[in-house]
């Protein structure tokens, strides 16, 4: 494995910040595919480092059994400074740098890198993944979400990544100045991962990405081998208009009464959502539909209009 630095910046008192690209180098002088993982965009989403981290694990030993017929490229933390305050934004110019690639316009700190870190990933890449985690409100199982325009190159890219669910959905405009979208737009297949919930590791969900990366590292030749490094589940292919998802009617505290990846069926309680103060139940909260229960509230505090659960139905929602 070989570490470079792609970007150093000088900070006010202390040592610089870097971003680190770690390189397994391919056996063939052509590599048979080049796959970059990305991990770290928002600072307060931990599952992606430590996905990186047992990949370069599991990857150190293939290199030692010259597994490599391609070439992997991780960028475990490009967003060290929020990495190191655990936050989402870069701190000081509080810009989500998620939301600043193919912009030419705004001369800052964070959009000059995603401009180097969209470049780097340009011309080192063939395929790439960008790993992220929820919010700290929502509880997300596993999944690979998928704008519209490029369903047919990444669905079936991402039925080897061992997730439960590929959520297909329509195009708008705020994933323009994402890095998945510019990457996209620039003919690399990227997917994007979502997983758990951020400032936590959910090791089993971690686990079963790390699987599906090294299927997809095989399944792309990228990674050489005859038995299979995993075996991985078919996941759910959801399309849009195949997802009901239930709001909070009232503000309170919602208790939880099961877990994503539940199947539920039609008028199953999913939680209560309770007024503590007073004592009261606002609400009953139940499932309106049958489906797969893929993402569920964990942050008890509730606005109205807060989003409570997302359930992947059979027929239209
Ligand atoms: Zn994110």
């Amino acid at each position: 494995m070989l570490s470079q630095c792609i970007f150093s910046v000088e900070t006010p008192v202390g040592p610089p910040v870097e971003i680190i690209r770690h390189t397994f180098a391919s056996n063939l002088p052509k590599p048979v595919k080049r796959v970059s993982l990305v991990a770290g965009l928002h600072g307060d989403e931990l599952e992606g480092l430590y996905i990186c981290h047992r990949l370069i694990e599991t990857l150190k030993n293939l290199e030692e059994q010259n597994a490599f017929k391609g070439e992997v490229h991780i960028y475990p933390a490009v967003n060290p400074q929020a990495l190191e305050t655990g936050t989402r934004l870069w701190p000081f110019f509080s810009v989500d740098i998620n939301r600043t690639f193919g912009q030419t316009n705004t001369p800052s700190l964070p959009s000059e890198i995603s401009k180097i870190l969209l470049e780097d990933l340009k011309s080192n890449s063939d395929l790439a993944v960008d790993i992220h985690s929820s919010n700290l409100h929502l509880m997300e199982l596993p999944q690979i979400r998928i704008i519209k325009d490029f369903e047919k190159k990444l669905v079936p890219l991402a039925k080897f990544c061992n997730v439960d669910l590929i959520w297909v959905h329509p195009h708008a405009e705020i994933f323009e100045s994402t890095l998945g979208y510019s990457l996209n737009q620039a003919k690399i297949p990227t997917l994007v991962i979502e997983t758990g919930i951020c400032l936590r590791i959910n090791k089993n969900y971690c686990e079963q990405i790390v699987l599906g990366i090294l299927n997809l590292l095989q399944q792309t030749g990228t990674l050489d081998g005859d038995e299979p490094l995993a075996n991985v589940t078919p996941p759910k292919v959801v399309q849009p208009g195949y997802v009901t998802m239930i709001q909070a009617k009232n503000a309170g505290l919602f208790v939880k009464q099961t877990e994503v990846g539940q199947i539920v069926t039609e008028g199953e309680k999913i939680g209560d959502l309770i007024d503590p103060v007073e004592g009261k139940v606002l609400e009953e909260i139940r499932s309106p539909c049958s489906g797969l229960l893929f993402t569920l509230r964990e942050h008890p505090l509730t606005s109205k209009g807060a989003p409570l659960a997302r359930i992947a139905t059979e027929e239209p929602a």
